[in-house]
């Protein structure tokens, strides 16, 4: 059966449709309508239809968004396209579409993507990162997402920097989440970027930041190293307790090549092992793993059962 994917950001929501080989039947884009849930249910709904109508064959149906179905009232949480936040989208496209549809968090499905025919699919266990904007995560084990009572396997982003020291890693770091020094603080593109402009008063982009270390500027090498460090030790406290595979890395910094030479090191300096066989690498699919992963949710959660 063909698979539709559907990745629903905060600005637009993407369809893809793959074959049962992940190959690319079909593709587009629509903005994301947020005047009301009923409002972004029609936009939604409509979309769908004018897929069906151009692909014309049954389509399985996987949903991606930045959030989580409540585990215990089926209801969205924790999304950041706020409309949709306490309505059970699950039940409504059911009985809408009158099919299964399957949903779950951006960042697992990037972690399914990679995971069944990406840059982790050689590996049994695999933990897909996003270090972007956020830093989210998603466990996938034989090809299955980790899915567990609070919706929030992955999560690591807002684990306490393991090791914090503020002589070490400067001042406490408020995360929105409401705790502080959270990993999410330190080791996303977001967080990366304001700690090292606030310090200096520059703009530098992170890909910037990074160029200027490798060119031997002191302040750049100096807060590069420390993040190469702080993400190793953030990696290294994952490792311990599931023994990954495979780490894949997506979202804006993963595109910088120098994170791949030096983040290995850092990270056998903390993990509990002598080596560390645990491949880091970067995301095959780039941005289109959301997407992908969402596709696949269906025919994966079929797989298992
Ligand atoms: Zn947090």
């Amino acid at each position: 059966m063909l698979q539709l994917g559907l990745d629903i950001g905060g600005t637009k929501i993407e369809g893809l449709v793959l074959d049962a080989n992940g190959e690319q039947v079909f593709r587009k884009r629509i903005p994301t309508v947020k005047s009301s849930y009923q409002a972004f249910m029609d936009n939604l709904l409509t979309f769908i239809a004018d897929i069906r109508l151009t692909v014309g064959q049954p389509l399985s149906i996987g949903i991606g968004l930045p959030g989580a179905v409540d585990p215990v009232t089926d209801k969205i949480k924790n999304c950041n396209c706020l409309v949709l936040n306490g309505h059970d989208l699950w039940s409504d496209l059911i009985q809408a579409l009158e099919q299964d549809v399957y949903i779950a968090n951006d960042a697992d499905c990037f972690a399914l993507s990679e995971a069944v025919d990406g840059a982790g699919a050689n590996g049994n266990t695999v933990f897909g990162v996003i270090v972007g904007t956020g830093c989210g995560g998603g466990m996938v084990v034989n090809r299955q997402l980790l899915m567990g009572p609070n919706a929030i396997a992955g999560e690591w982003g807002h684990n306490t920097l393991p090791g914090y020291d503020i002589q070490l890693d400067g001042l406490s770091q408020p995360c929105y989440c409401g705790k502080d020094n959270c990993i999410e603080r330190f080791i996303s593109g977001t967080g990366f970027t304001e700690r090292f402009n606030q310090r200096l008063g520059s703009n530098l982009t992170a890909q910037e930041i990074i160029a200027a270390a490798e060119l031997g500027d002191g302040e750049a090498k100096g807060y590069y190293d420390h993040f190469i460090d702080a993400f190793g030790r953030s990696l290294a406290s994952v490792i311990n307790v599931v023994d990954p595979h495979v780490i894949v890395l997506g979202g804006g910094l993963s595109n910088a090549d120098a994170i791949y030479r030096d983040l290995p090191k850092a990270v056998e300096k903390y993990v509990f092992s002598k080596h560390c066989n645990t491949q880091i690498v970067k995301a095959k699919f780039g941005d289109s793993s959301g997407v992908r992963g969402a596709a696949w949710l269906p025919s994966m959660h079929a797989e298992a059962a």
